[in-house]
């Protein structure tokens, strides 16, 4: 077998491969009260989460405020620290690693965050901003700093010229646009998006999901894409993962999970989800009653108590996630 062949056959082996992976993933935040600050419980904000993140591919995180999603996100990057659990990237156990390790790792991992204003300091024009990553990691200085940030803004079409402009200057999407530079600029191989669009206006939300998904392909990107409207999410992710109370309840496909859905959270999460094309209907699956606490989450499966379809099992018996058909898993007794 010639070299290139050979190289061919790992490239294609490896786009399944996982980028990153979580085991049993989770974070407490502990409830305190009174003048002794006692723990009285614990916030289960990630309470035993499992999966993985492909090579290459955009998974897609969606759930009810207060789910957990960003809890999930920023513990994978280490940004909180887990109550238990794994995160391995490239192979690699991130948690056991020491701070100087840890900092090299995360030049490979970066976010965007929601409020493009208030993640860029108004005090520093955007070439600056952009330019402080090279230099916090000592990648470039003085002329050859210039002339990367020019290259980073033309590569998320802002005009170069417009460097020494401040955050201000810039509508929010261009803002946005600022911060997805700043993401790439250390070349990682995985940035956590979270709720990157959702400050945005729609027609703008589609300019910057065509900008991170034209990046994706240019610079072999991995995304964790993090938000709370369905429909962004179908438009970008390859795959989804559905979150309730802290728990992953359902993974799949994009397609497979919005035209199948196995778990009713799921169904009733998606029948709610306005539709683009007002001439297909649908039906409203209203779930019954608040989504209950973190920190007293309801015992077997957290969802019985809104659930239609719950039994006297489900109150007792936790539901793992299991598959329900190929590439296709659940966290229900009786998935749909
Ligand atoms: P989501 O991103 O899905 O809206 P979050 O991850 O922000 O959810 O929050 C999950 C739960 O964890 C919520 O109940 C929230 O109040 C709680 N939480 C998040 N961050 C903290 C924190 N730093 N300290 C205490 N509780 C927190
Ligand atoms: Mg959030």
């Amino acid at each position: 077998m010639s070299a290139i062949q050979e190289n061919t056959l790992t490239k294609t082996e490896n786009q399944s491969a996982a980028l990153i992976e979580i085991q049993n993933l989770k974070k407490y935040f502990p409830i305190k009260q009174g003048i002794l600050k006692k723990t009285v419980g614990n916030v289960k904000a990630v309470d035993d989460v499992t999966f993985s993140i492909r090579k290459g591919e955009t998974f897609g995180l969606v759930g009810e405020s207060g789910s957990g999603k960003s809890t999930l996100g920023r513990t994978m990057l280490r940004l909180h620290e887990p109550t238990a659990g794994k995160v391995i990237f490239e192979g690699q156990d991130l948690l056991p690693l020491s701070a100087p390790e840890l900092r090299k790792i995360r030049r490979e991992m970066q976010i965007i965050f929601q409020d493009p204003f208030g993640s860029l300091n108004p005090r520093f024009t955007i070439g600056e901003v952009i330019g402080e990553m090279f230099k916090v990691h000592n990648i470039a200085s003085g002329k050859e700093k210039d002339e990367k940030v020019c290259q980073l803004l033309e590569l998320v079409g802002i005009d170069p010229n417009r460097r020494h402009f401040y955050p201000h200057e810039f509508s929010g999407g261009q803002r946005q646009r600022v911060g997805i530079a700043r993401a790439i600029a250390l070349n990682p191989k995985f940035i956590l998006a979270d709720e990157a669009v959702s400050a945005l206006d729609v027609s703008v939300q589609a300019q910057v999901i065509n900008l991170l998904k034209e990046l994706q392909e240019k610079l072999d990107l991995t995304y964790l894409f993090i938000a709370h409207g369905l429909n962004v999410v179908r438009y970008i992710s390859n795959r989804v993962g559905v979150m309730y109370l802290g728990s992953l309840v359902e993974v799949a496909e994009t397609d497979e999970l919005f035209n199948h859905p196995a778990h009713p959270y799921t169904q009733a999460l998606i029948s709610t989800n306005p539709i683009p094309n007002p001439y297909k209907r649908n039906t409203q699956i209203i779930l019954k009653g608040e989504i209950p606490s973190p920190a007293n989450p309801p015992s077997g499966c957290k969802f019985h108590t809104r659930c239609p379809l719950a039994t006297e099992r489900c109150k007792v018996e936790i539901p793992p996630l299991k598959e329900v058909a190929p590439g296709h898993q659940a966290a229900c007794h009786f998935p749909l």
